[in-house]
């Protein structure tokens, strides 16, 4: 095995199998068996696998291009999606940045930031960026440097920037710090209403709108990570919907293309973009990747966005609550988990007992246990969580969610009685 996985030991490492397709929420092996997605493959996958929609918009841009510089040219896909995206966020976010994936949108997101404000207040004035206790933002060094230090970040320290780290969904402390050194603050950046990768952590609304509301008074910039919320997952199209946000930039990826295609975008207002502007070559904002804009992606970029219009995708999502609910209830009543929860299209509980962290073993007895009843997860150390493409059916999610229940049950052992 030469494939080198992500966040994988691999000494002894075997994979579940070799995939042969994938439609709606389920993936076929070659060896026959079918999986449900419960992971929306790595928490991108919106409008289900091989959507023909997708498939068609995608098919028809290779036959007319795969990819053409997105500098000094321009393509349609590009500025379809650009004009898609300025349309579906909100306020005046409509200065659109291409790239390849989430970590790269953060990482121009911050860079962007960081240049603004030198471009307003010369080098050394703001030199601080705030962020998140718990944050993911992705595995440059950039976005390593503004994310929780852990396990995942142990060896590259060093190679980090400092940050000044703040509570999550604590809006006193983040108003405290803002109000103490905001004037040396370029940034602050911050994942919406959840943290994905620290464990499906919550936010409440009005945290954020009080966050935004302190970075705005302290004059930084806020930066909003919607990579993994953006496009759906919280019951809205982007998450800072429900607390009557509107970023100075936003990072999107993941769901962007329907989860099909690999694309992260950066999207600012004018106020941010025309710092940029003058008569000098290095004012501009000199960042870039060599597939920039790859109008296959952009394409389906498009199309995604069409089909959350004409599928009523978001209403799909709602259908799912009182399944959700439903399996919060009866964790509500089992001591051995903790903080049963769902939002929009995410349902998570906490398996309590074990060291807890992302090497907490009991994450790999709930995805095995899960595995042989054909669900596939990867649940964050304690924490088992579902999340489903999109589009999926609540006939489907319910069958999974009773998988999900059995897997964490069976992975706990049978209950002691007191
Ligand atoms: C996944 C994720 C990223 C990183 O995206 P990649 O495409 O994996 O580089 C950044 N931020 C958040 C919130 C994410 O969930």
């Amino acid at each position: 095995m030469a494939t080198w996985h992500p966040f994988t030991q691999m000494q002894g490492f075997s994979p579940i199998g070799v995939v042969r397709s994938a439609q709606g929420a389920w993936v076929e092996l070659e060896d026959g068996r079918r999986l449900f997605d419960g992971v929306a493959s790595w928490w991108l996958n919106v409008h289900g696998h091989s959507h023909p929609a997708l498939v068609s918009a995608v098919s028809r841009q290779m036959g007319a291009f795969a990819q053409v510089v997105l500098a000094d040219l321009d393509h349609r896909p590009a500025l379809d999606l650009t004009d898609g995206l300025a349309a579906a966020l909100p306020g005046d976010l409509r200065h659109v940045f291409f790239s390849d994936d989430g970590s790269t949108a953060v990482e121009a997101g911050l860079k962007m930031a960081w240049q603004a404000q030198r471009a307003r207040h010369g080098a050394g004035v703001r030199d601080r960026i705030v962020c998140f206790d718990g944050a993911y933002h992705g595995d440059t060094l950039g976005a390593m440097s503004v994310g929780a230090r852990d396990v995942f970040t142990a060896p590259f320290h060093d190679l980090l920037r400092e940050v000044v780290c703040v509570p999550w969904d604590d809006a006193e402390a983040a108003e405290r710090v803002l109000a103490e050194q905001g004037d040396r603050v370029a940034a602050v950046i911050t994942e919406p209403l959840v943290q994905g990768a620290s464990g499906m952590r919550f936010q409440a609304p009005e945290t954020l709108a009080r966050v935004a509301r302190a970075t705005r008074d302290a004059g930084a910039l806020l930066v909003v990570d919607e990579v993994m919320t953006g496009f759906g997952r919280l019951g809205t199209l982007f998450a800072v919907e429900q607390a009557g946000v509107v970023p100075d930039i936003v990072a999107l990826s993941k769901g962007i293309t329907g989860g099909t295609l690999p694309l992260g975008a950066t999207v600012t207002t004018p106020a941010v973009y025309e710092t940029f502007l003058s008569d000098r070559v290095e004012d501009g904002f000199l960042h870039g990747h060599s597939y920039t804009g790859n109008p296959l992606a952009c394409a389906a970029g498009v199309a995604s966005l069409g089909l959350f219009e004409t599928e009523r995708t978001l209403d799909n999502v709602a259908t799912w609550a009182p399944v959700f609910e439903q399996a919060v209830a009866h964790w509500a009543a089992d001591p051995r988990v903790a903080r049963p929860r769902y939002r929009g299209g995410i349902l998570a509980v906490d398996v309590v007992g074990g060291p807890g962290g992302y090497l907490d073993p009991i994450g790999r007895r709930v995805k095995s246990e899960a595995l042989a009843r054909d669900l596939h997860l990867r649940p964050l150390g304690p924490v088992a969580f579902l999340m489903p493409p999109l589009a999926t059916p609540r006939e489907e999610v319910a069958w999974a969610v009773e998988r999900l229940v059995e897997s964490v049950d069976a992975a706990l052992g049978p209950r002691s009685t007191p």
